[in-house]
């Protein structure tokens, strides 16, 4: 005789069989996510879109072959489709697989979290971060995490205020040290026949101090470089970055990302002051200024070894915190638009940046955002 149960453990032959697929695909889900590289990629198309296996294994520094084979078991598992255009054969992640996944994980988590179509895990009691489903972290005002004093290392006046204006902004309310180090004054930046290189660079640094003082930034140092001309050679300019960094001795440092102005084909990306100041200011903070053997005349002149912590990278492709600068935007856009020999002739100053902070903040729901991707020291 049958028993009277319903639903889920019954008898019902049909029923075990459906029970017994839908845990069938959810191993096979897991299996295919048990290796950091596939989430990595996961998470790279979830950011970025439809991408090639050229272009992932660029940014995730991994051969091809390598990571043909994570697209195979991740396509093999449905989490992953393509389609092929021309030569072309991107790859996308498949929203019905991934909503599969997040309502298998709902059923077997327990902690209270709303992990389908919520907000992600609450936060624990007392602390206001908010962690999303993708696991991209989302900072607010009062939870921004960087340790002061803070030195943002970039390539020309307004690089600063537009990639991460907001953030400053909002450090610097909170008391932090900001420093600002720009490697050039912009002396090329112009098409008007009515300027020479000497007068711009001194309008373009008077603006870039009104932008600073706006901003809340402590000290802002130009390095004299020419507009276009900066090289990245294990010259010069590493040195001149190592010294500001023990001079300042900030912990934590802002610069253009190395890998992403490697990776795009987008003319502000490959500027050359961007590429050169993306390598130096890494190799500065991360690798040089802390080590001893690393320009001992500056030692000798009695600046003592520094030890950066954290690095945080704009113009990221792979960002992996996203502050939310509503609260500062209006001053961002001042502060942009004291650059006036820039941006002087526009007037849809809002619209403009406001259409980027949105595309910024969109992967994480924010209306207003930018974003870094972070490397910290353990
Ligand atoms: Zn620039």
């Amino acid at each position: 005789m049958r028993s009277g149960r319903t639903g889920e453990g019954s008898g019902c032959p049909r029923e075990a069989s459906q029970a017994e697929d839908a845990l069938s695909t959810a191993a096979e889900l897991f299996r295919a996510l048990s290796s950091p590289a596939r989430i990595r990629i996961i998470e790279l198309l979830k950011a970025r879109g439809a991408l090639r296996a050229t272009d992932l294994a660029q940014t995730l520094g991994v051969t091809v072959p390598a990571v043909s084979q994570h697209l195979k078991i991740l396509q093999g598992a449905g989490l992953v489709r393509s389609r092929r255009q021309g030569y072309a054969v991107p790859y996308a992640v498949d929203a019905t697989t991934m909503d599969e996944c997040l309502a298998i994980l709902s059923r077997v988590c327990d902690c209270g979290c709303r992990l389908v179509g919520g907000d992600g895990p609450a936060p624990p009691p007392g602390q206001p971060k908010r962690e999303s489903a993708n696991a991209f972290v989302v900072v607010g005002p009062e939870d921004l995490d960087v340790a002061g004093p803070v030195m943002v290392i970039a390539a020309h006046p307004d690089d600063v205020e537009i990639q991460a204006g907001g953030t400053l902004a909002m450090l610097a309310d909170r008391g932090c040290e900001v420093v600002c180090v720009l490697c050039t004054s912009g002396n090329r930046g112009s098409h008007s026949p009515a300027d020479s290189p000497v007068t711009l660079a001194s309008i373009r640094e008077a603006e870039q101090q009104r932008a600073a003082r706006l901003l809340g930034v402590s000290k802002v140092v130009f390095l004299g470089y020419d507009d276009g001309d900066v090289c990245f050679n294990l010259g010069r300019l590493r040195e001149d970055l190592v010294f500001q960094i023990r001079s300042h001795r900030p912990l934590s440092v802002l610069t253009h990302d190395p890998v992403g102005v490697k990776i795009n084909y987008d003319g502000c990306y490959l500027h050359p002051d961007h590429r050169a100041v993306a390598e130096a200011a890494t190799d500065a903070a991360l690798f040089c200024s802390h080590g001893r053997f690393f320009y001992p005349a500056q030692l000798e002149a009695g600046l003592a070894p520094h030890r950066v912590t954290a690095l945080y990278f704009f113009m990221s492709p792979n960002p992996d915190c996203f502050v939310d600068i509503s609260s500062v935007f209006d001053r961002k856009l001042a502060a942009i638009a004291q650059h006036r020999s820039q941006w002087g002739n526009r007037s849809d100053l809002p619209d403009f940046f406001g259409r980027l902070a949105a595309r910024v903040g969109a992967p994480v729901g924010l209306e207003r955002a930018e974003a870094f991707k972070v490397l910290k020291r353990g």
